[in-house]
């Protein structure tokens, strides 16, 4: 990253206009409220904002997946061995709910992957992001990812 540029990454379990208005005050001229599993935006404001040479914040906004509420609304993914190669993307998002199946994939020998059903939010972050395809989205989900990819009706 280049080290002129100040980006702060933001995670707010309930949006609180006086954040906004806060880093404002603080004089950053550049601040964007974003959904935080819209990761086309995230990523197009990150790209946007590390061109900058001036501090710039980005709140991604949504509730805590771990509570009651976001459990009942949510349910956990699953990755598809047949169609894992263990390329590892998965593994780089640092989700505590991924973890290293004793299966090997028999051309690249490295582990896939595996999720932990009780760790899992089902947020779709891991299946967006995964090139094979193997990881499910929720079923009938309606999420902006998952029309995205033509999977949700
Ligand atoms: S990103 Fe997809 S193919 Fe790669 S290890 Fe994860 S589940 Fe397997
Ligand atoms: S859906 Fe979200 S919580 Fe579940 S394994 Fe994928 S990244 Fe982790």
């Amino acid at each position: 990253m280049d080290s002129n540029v100040s980006t702060f990454f933001q995670v707010l379990a309930s949006f609180d206009m006086a954040t906004f208005s806060g880093v404002r005050a603080l004089g950053v001229r550049h601040v964007r409220t974003l959904d935080a599993f819209a990761m086309d935006d995230i990523e197009k404001t990150l790209k946007e904002y590390l061109t900058l040479d001036e501090p710039s914040v980005v709140i991604a906004r949504q509730p805590c997946a771990l509570l009651p509420e976001g459990r009942k609304r949510w349910m956990p993914l699953a990755a598809l061995a047949d169609a894992c190669n263990g390329c590892t993307l998965c593994f780089r998002l640092g989700c505590p709910a991924i973890l290293k199946s004793t299966e090997l994939d028999e051309h690249t020998q490295r582990p896939k992957a595996l999720i932990d059903p009780v760790l899992c939010t089902g947020c779709e972050v891991c299946a967006e992001i995964c090139p094979r395809d193997a990881i499910t989205f929720r079923p009938a989900s309606t999420t902006i990812t998952a029309k995205k990819k033509g999977v949700a009706p």
